[in-house]
């Protein structure tokens, strides 16, 4: 089946007592055994349980992957991933990263004894002379959030394997809609599923895949033993988002391309980072290994006097942290979710005070640019009195 039938018919064809075409909310925590040494399958529900079941097999199809994992968030699901590492162990991780995620390396699991290098992932030389004996892992975003970086999963993920890594890939902004990092060399993909995936804006997740028996059975263990897993409520909810994934990823790219366009245009702009642009260093690569392009990107302004104006003024597109859900949402990266990122690694990666994300929603086109526009010409508007 192609992955768009795949998507709307997740759990419908699943429930074998009623024949319930939406798969239940099973809101249960304990499971009966028919007898000593026999089980349903189902024994306690942070081991299994039968909703999130449905959606972790689901992901595991769509990631072209060995097995699901459903957790509380998608930092939940990095903890879990993290977990698999040992004192000593060292990760290469993409410079321009999820701003939690950096928090979480940096402050908690540093005191565990993991500790990261951040690099440009498509720098073979830097992360070969970054690699000591205790480097165990890689960890990519393809395209970064904020500035949309494209790494060539191919060929770093064929380098990793070459030096005994692992190869984790963040695939938050694509979704297996768009990219399959598995299908691309790599052994684990982690998403936040509260974006796209999710789509609304009201369900906070994170799935994990993994590929290979021993690492899936591992990270069963983890899954497990750590807890952080997705109540059957929030299961449900994601996967009621999961079913419309094809429709709003592709309205997602139509409206961000035109809106990267007309601010490409645009005099007060200095630059628009998105690969579906042409100009993107990543373009080509995005287009290789990917089958199409996220709903968000970054745009720089030539003046940092423009931005309050701008947020303070757009009334359709809201001044918001997050990304992916139906509605446009803006934010500003250096104070917002980058903000624990120290300056100096912000002003070399281009996070600056100039800088606005736009996740676009899938709103109409023309009220989107309409918005972006009169907002910018208030802006201009008081800035030149
Ligand atoms: C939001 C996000 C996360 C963290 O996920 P939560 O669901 O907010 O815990 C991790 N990676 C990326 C790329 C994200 O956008």
């Amino acid at each position: 089946m192609k992955i768009e039938s795949e998507l709307a018919q997740i759990g419908s064809l699943k429930e074998p007592v009623t024949g319930a075409v939406s798969f239940p909310v099973y809101q249960a925590t304990a499971f009966r055994h028919p007898k000593l040494g026999e089980s349903t399958g189902f024994d306690y529900a942070r081991t299994k349980s039968p909703t999130r079941a449905v959606l972790e097999e689901a992901a595991a199809k769509l990631e072209s992957g060995d097995a699901g994992f459903a957790c509380s968030s998608g930092m939940a699901a990095l903890q879990t991933i993290f977990a698999y590492f040992s004192q000593g162990d060292h990760l290469i991780v993409s410079l321009d990263l999820y701003g939690g995620t950096y928090r979480l390396l940096e402050r908690i699991m540093s005191r565990f004894g993991v500790t990261a290098s951040y690099v440009d992932t498509n720098d073979i030389d830097a992360m070969t002379s970054l690699l000591t004996p205790n480097t165990r892992a890689i960890l990519i975003e393809t395209p970064t959030n904020p500035l949309m970086m494209i790494t060539d999963l191919e060929r770093v993920c064929s380098w990793a394997k070459s030096k005994g890594l692992l190869t984790i890939v963040d695939n938050t902004l694509l979704t297996p809609y768009l990219q399959r990092p598995l299908e691309l060399g790599a052994d684990i993909v982690i998403h936040s599923a509260t974006k796209y995936l999710g789509g609304h804006n009201d369900v906070l997740a994170g799935l994990i895949v993994t590929k290979g028996e021993a690492l899936s059975q591992e990270m069963a263990i983890l899954h497990n033993s750590i807890g952080a897993v997705l109540g059957p409520q929030d299961c449900w909810l994601l996967m009621r988002g999961m079913k419309t994934l094809a429709l709003r990823m592709e309205r997602h790219q139509f409206n961000a391309t035109k809106l990267a366009e007309f601010l490409m245009e645009h005099e007060a702009i200095e630059d628009v980072y998105y690969p579906a642009l042409p100009h993107h260093p990543g373009h080509d690569t995005q287009n290789r290994q990917s089958s199409g392009n996220t709903g968000i990107f970054s745009f720089r302004l030539k003046d940092a006097r423009y931005v309050e104006p701008i947020l303070r003024h757009i009334k359709l597109i809201a001044f918001a942290e997050s990304l992916g859900g139906v509605e446009s949402l803006m934010t500003y990266p250096a104070v917002q979710t980058h903000a624990d990122i120290p300056e100096d690694i912000r002003q070399a990666i281009g996070v600056d005070d100039r800088l606005l994300r736009f996740s676009v929603g899938i709103e109409h086109i023309d009220d989107l640019i309409e918005d972006l526009d009169q907002a910018i010409a208030a802006a201009k508007r008081e800035l030149e009195g």
